[in-house]
C-alpha cells in the first residue's frame, strides 16, 4: 500500500495504549542476523572463550544501564523486567554448553551460542506454562542483545531511528521498547501482542499511543506511509482524510483539555464537594519510585509490597539492605506516611532464593505470608528491624498481611518486640510509637475485626484476597474470572462489618486492592466509610479529580441502595448508573 494511492483504510486492533497519533510509518521488521558456523581456528578456542565471556560482561553492563535508565523514566516496576535478562546472561548451564558446543563442533562461539539459545528458546516455547514460556522471550530478546554484540554491531534495532515515526513492527521487545526515545516515537502498532504484554505496559507508561493484535499489517504497510494511531479505540487509520484528521484533531483537544483539567488538581487535597476527607495513596514494590508517585499526587504510601526486593534477587537481601530501601523511601516521601508491608511470599511469589521442591496442592491457602513469617523467624526478625530502624527517618506505619486471627497477630507483635529488644541492646535508635496495622483479607479477620482492631493502629483491606477467599475464587484463574465479583453481597457487607469495628476503635480503614481504582466502585467503599484509598500511581489523578467534584451525601445515598439489593449485577448497574449520572462527564 504505497502512499500515492490514496483511499483511506480503516485497520482495527486491540487498544493497548491511550492517545492519539498521526505520522509516518517506520516499518521496523529486524532481518535475522546471519550467523555462518565458520571454523575456529586451530589454538583459537581459549581465544573464543575470552572473547565470549567479555561478550557476557558487555551485555550484561549494557542491559544493567537499560534498568537504569528505565528504572529513573518509568519506575522499578517495569525495570525489573530486565531482571530475567541478566539471569540468563548469568546462567552457568547456557554458557558452558555453548563452549563445549564450540570446543566439540570445533565452530566459531557466535554460531554455537545461537545454535544452545535457540535451543533452550524452543524448549520453553513448548512448555505447557504461560510463565516458562514467557522465559522463551526473555532469552530471545537477550540473546539477540548478546549476537549483535559477538558481531560488532551494537547500533541495532530502534535506537538507529533519528526522526519522528510511528513505528509498526510484527513484535516488540521489552529491549526495543525501552531504546525507544519517547519523542522520536508517535505511536506503536504491532501485528502480535496483547494489553497485558511488557512493551504494552512499557509503552503505556512512556505515554505513547498503542494499537496491538493487528495481524498482518506489517505486511500492509510501507515506510513512510501516512498513517493514524487511534490507542483508544485501537483503530489505525492509513492516509486518514482531512474530515478523518478534523475528527481527531478535536477528539485530542477534547481530552488533552480533559487531562489538564484533572492534572490541574493533583496537588490539591482530597476532598469532597461536600467536605469529607479521603487520603489517596499509591501501591509500590520498589524503593526508587517516590518521586514517580508524588508526580501522580499520592499522599503516601498505602502499600509497599516488600517482598519484591526478595524475588528475583539470587540471595535473600540483608538487614542492611532493606534498612536502606526502607528509609529512601520514608525520607523521600515525609512527613507523608509509608505503609510498609511485612513478607507477602508464597501463593504466587517465589523468591530464586526460596526455590522449593515440596510444591502445594494450594498454594493461596498454604505457607504463605504471616504464616511463612512466623515459621521463618529470623528472616521476620531481620525485616523488622530493618523497618523499626528506618523508621526513625520518616512516617512509617508497619503492616503484617493475611492476618486470620488475634492470636497470630499476637505472635507477630511478639516478635516485633524481640526485634525492638535486639535493637535496644545494641543501642540503635528507632521510633518506639510506629503504628502497626494489619491487612484485613481473610474472612475469618473480617470476621473477628471487632477483637483485631483493639490490638491494631489502623486496618487495610486486601479485596485482592479478600474476595477470593471469601467467594472462594482463585485470584489467578481466568477460567473463573467471571465470578470474581467485588460486588457481590457478602463482600460489601464484610467491608462495613471491618469498617465498622474499626471506628468503634477509631481507628482508620484503608482499601488497597485493584478495586480501589475502579471509579464505578469507589463511591461504595467511600458510602461504607472506607477513609484511605490505595492504588496505582497512575490511576490517581482521575480519582482525585472525581472525588473532589462530587457528594460524598450521594455517595452514602448509593451505598444504602445497594446494601439492600441481593443481585451483584443489578448492584454494579446501580454504581454504573450512579457514574453516568455523576461522574462519567468529569473524567472519562
Ligand atoms: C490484596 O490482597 O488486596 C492486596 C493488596 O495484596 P496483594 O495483592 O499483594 O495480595
Ligand atoms: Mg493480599
Amino acid at each position: 500500500m504505497g502512499s500515492d494511492i490514496q483511499p483511506e483504510q480503516v485497520f482495527k486492533g486491540i487498544a493497548a495504549s491511550p492517545g492519539v497519533a498521526h505520522g509516518k510509518v517506520y516499518l521496523f521488521v529486524p532481518k535475522e542476523l546471519e550467523i555462518p558456523g565458520t571454523p575456529v581456528e586451530k589454538g583459537g578456542e581459549e581465544r573464543e572463550v575470552e572473547r565470549f565471556e567479555k561478550k557476557l560482561m558487555e551485555t550484561r553492563q549494557q542491559v544493567l544501564k537499560l534498568q537504569k535508565e528505565v528504572a529513573e523514566r518509568l519506575g522499578e516496576d517495569e525495570a525489573r523486567i530486565f531482571d530475567a535478562h541478566l539471569l540468563v546472561l548469568e546462567d552457568r548451564a547456557l554458557i558452558e554448553e555453548t563452549i563445549r558446543e564450540m570446543r566439540e563442533s570445533g565452530r566459531n562461539i557466535t554460531y554455537c551460542f545461537h545454535q544452545v539459545a535457540q535451543r533452550y528458546i524452543d524448549a520453553f516455547a513448548h512448555i505447557d506454562d504461560e510463565y516458562l514460556r514467557e522465559r522463551a522471550n526473555d532469552i530471545r530478546d537477550v540473546s539477540k542483545r548478546m549476537l549483535h554484540n559477538l558481531v560488532g554491531d551494537t547500533q541495532y534495532g530502534l535506537a538507529r531511528l533519528v526522526s519522528e515515526r510511528v513505528i509498526v513492527a510484527r513484535d516488540i521487545s521489552p529491549s526495543d521498547t525501552a531504546n525507544i526515545e519517547k519523542g522520536r516515537v508517535l505511536a506503536l502498532i504491532t501485528d502480535a501482542g496483547s494489553k497485558t504484554s511488557h512493551a504494552v505496559i512499557m509503552a503505556r507508561s512512556i505515554q505513547v499511543p498503542a494499537v496491538v493484535g493487528m495481524r498482518n499489517i506489517t505486511k500492509l504497510l510501507s515506510n513512510g506511509d501516512d498513517i493514524l494511531v487511534d490507542g483508544y479505540d485501537g483503530q489505525v487509520v492509513v492516509n486518514p482524510s482531512e474530515k478523518t484528521l478534523f475528527r481527531y484533531g478535536k477528539l485530542q483537544e477534547e481530552k488533552r483539555s480533559l487531562e489538564k483539567k484533572i492534572l490541574s488538581q493533583i496537588r490539591r487535597t482530597t476532598k469532597t464537594r461536600d467536605g469529607a476527607t479521603i487520603s489517596l495513596m499509591a501501591n509500590i514494590e520498589g524503593a526508587g519510585e517516590a518521586e514517580r508517585i508524588r508526580r501522580y499526587g499520592a499522599e503516601g504510601v498505602g502499600l509497599f509490597r516488600t517482598e519484591y526486593l526478595f524475588l528475583n534477587a539470587p540471595e535473600f537481601p540483608s538487614e542492611e539492605e532493606q534498612y536502606e530501601a526502607y528509609k529512601k523511601v520514608a525520607e523521600e516521601m515525609a512527613p507523608d506516611p509509608v505503609i510498609i508491608r511485612t513478607l507477602d511470599l508464597g501463593g504466587d511469589k517465589f523468591p530464586n532464593s526460596l526455590y522449593r521442591t515440596d510444591t502445594e496442592a494450594n498454594p493461596f491457602l498454604g505457607l504463605r505470608a504471616i504464616r511463612l513469617c512466623l515459621e521463618n523467624t529470623e528472616l521476620f526478625k531481620t525485616q523488622l528491624r530493618a523497618i523499626l530502624r528506618a523508621s526513625v527517618g520518616g512516617n512509617i506505619k508497619l503492616m503484617y498481611p493475611m492476618i486470620s486471627g488475634a492470636g497470630e497477630l499476637d505472635r507477630a507483635n511478639g516478635i516485633l518486640q524481640e526485634a525492638r529488644g535486639e535493637l535496644d541492646q545494641k543501642k540503635i535508635a528507632y521510633d518506639n510509637s510506629m503504628p502497626v496495622g494489619a491487612m484485613i483479607e481473610i474472612p475469618s479477620a473480617a470476621v473477628t475485626a471487632d477483637i483485631l482492631a483493639r490490638k491494631c493502629d489502623f486496618f487495610s483491606i486486601g479485596t485482592n484476597d479478600l474476595i477470593q477467599y471469601l467467594l472462594a475464587i482463585d485470584r489467578i484463574n481466568e477460567r473463573i474470572a467471571h465470578l470474581y465479583e467485588p460486588t457481590h453481597p457478602a463482600v460489601l457487607r464484610m467491608i462495613q462489618t471491618i469498617v465498622q469495628a474499626a471506628h468503634r476503635e477509631n481507628i482508620r480503614v484503608g482499601l488497597c486492592g485493584e478495586i480501589a481504582g475502579d471509579p464505578v466502585l469507589v463511591p461504595i467503599f467511600l458510602g461504607l466509610g472506607v477513609d484511605e484509598l490505595s492504588i496505582v500511581a497512575s490511576g490517581l489523578p482521575a480519582i482525585k479529580y472525581m472525588l473532589r467534584n462530587i457528594d460524598f451525601a450521594d455517595m452514602k445515598e448509593l451505598t444504602d441502595e445497594v446494601l439492600k439489593q441481593e443481585d451483584p449485577k443489578a448492584i454494579f448497574a446501580t454504581a454504573e448508573a450512579f457514574y453516568k449520572k455523576h461522574v462519567s462527564h468529569l473524567i472519562a
